[in-house]
């Protein structure tokens, strides 16, 4: 099959152009992300290969079908990104890679809570500069803490086999409970997780459902003092909300992977360039802010396993059988 591969890096050249040699498919890496303007370099490919922040709006999904695209896979497993509802109006189908390294993204978020609460960063920073003092560096022990997750998941299951590890008593919120985290853990309500937890981490896809689940209401639940993680979809968080709560000193610390407008920012080196997002500029300022850029995901073991899932996507439709990742949705 020939792809034509939106929103590509150097990573990505070699994990898919591998996998893709082996496959026997035809592969052009584009760097692009791909939106209704983009949409006709796919002319001539039979699918489209996309990422987290590429825009696949009804009006590009129109202009996909407009070529010779038929088949759209994701090279991730959140489809927050993509309107179902035109795709099936358009014909087009749709597929992801629904698991590929739960460690992974469970790994980076424990990185982070680590991160800032130990404020790793700024010891490594301190230290270089022959600064050797811990003024200012004192965090708190894990153990004996509460640590609520939201949404098990995949991610938030290995989540909470880790927290559990390291001797937290760990509180669960979601809408389909999970039998297994049962053994490391206890179901609550939303209200309760958010009132009892000392950390707060979200592991629930991006819904309308779960669209601003943390905002100006459920913010004030949050224990003063706590501390809040996302690395799932950013638009979980209303971000103006949380710098309202960071203003107050009510929410004690924020670690992000994930912001709700990263599609403007993420992924690219703007180190030269002036940043136009005020809302996203005001959260570096805070001490107790950490940010990443959409890296959790970023092993070698997860792009592997993106790479193969994704061939075996494409095998399976040009096969003309059933997609077993096929994303089903877009109603009646
Ligand atoms: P999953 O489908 O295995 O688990 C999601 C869980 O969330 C399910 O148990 C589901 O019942 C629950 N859920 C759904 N809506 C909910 C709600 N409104 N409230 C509470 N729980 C709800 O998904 P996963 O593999 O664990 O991934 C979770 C999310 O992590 C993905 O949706 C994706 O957005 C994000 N993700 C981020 C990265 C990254 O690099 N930062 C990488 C992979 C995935």
């Amino acid at each position: 099959m020939r792809v034509a591969c939106f929103s590509s890096k150097s990573y990505d050249r070699q994990y898919l152009g591998n996998a893709s040699q082996i496959a026997g498919h035809d592969w052009q890496f584009l760097e692009p992300r791909l939106d209704a303007t983009t949409a006709p370099l796919a002319a001539g490919f039979d699918a489209v290969c996309a990422f987290v922040n590429d825009k696949l709006d009804a009006p590009c999904v129109e202009a996909l079908a407009k070529t010779s695209v038929r088949f759209i896979v994701l090279r991730c497993s959140g489809f927050n990104q993509i309107d179902l509802v035109a795709a099936k109006k358009f014909n087009l189908r749709v597929a992801r890679v629904p698991k590929y390294s739960p460690y992974a993204v469970a790994e980076h978020t424990i990185g982070l809570i680590l991160t800032l609460n130990r404020k790793i960063h700024k010891a490594y920073n301190r230290v270089r500069d022959n600064n050797f003092s811990l003024e200012g560096l004192l965090g708190f022990d894990l153990h004996g803490r509460t640590a609520g997750v939201i949404g098990t998941g995949a991610i938030g299951s290995t989540i909470v086999k880790i927290l559990h590890g390291f001797g937290c008593q760990v509180l669960m919120y979601d809408l389909f409970p999970n039998e297994q985290c049962r053994l490391y853990g206890t179901y609550v309500s939303l209200p309760e997780l958010l009132t009892q937890s000392d950390i707060v981490t979200l592991h629930c896809p991006l819904t309308p459902d779960s669209f601003h689940l943390i905002n100006s209401q459920t913010l004030p639940l949050l224990k003063p003092g706590s501390m809040l993680v996302n690395t799932s979809r950013g638009a979980l968080i209303d971000t103006r909300a949380a710098i309202e709560s960071l203003k107050q000193r009510h929410l004690g610390g924020l670690a992000l992977d994930v912001y709700e407008e990263e599609s403007e920012l993420f992924f690219r080196d703007l180190s030269e360039q002036v940043i136009d997002d005020d809302v996203f500029s005001r959260l570096l300022t805070f001490p107790n802010v950490l940010v990443t850029a959409h890296q959790a995901f970023f092993t070698r073991e997860a792009l592997t396993e993106i790479a193969k899932v994704t061939m075996d996507n494409l095998r399976q439709f040009a096969s003309g059988g059933k997609v077993d990742n096929e994303v089903i949705g877009g109603g009646s």
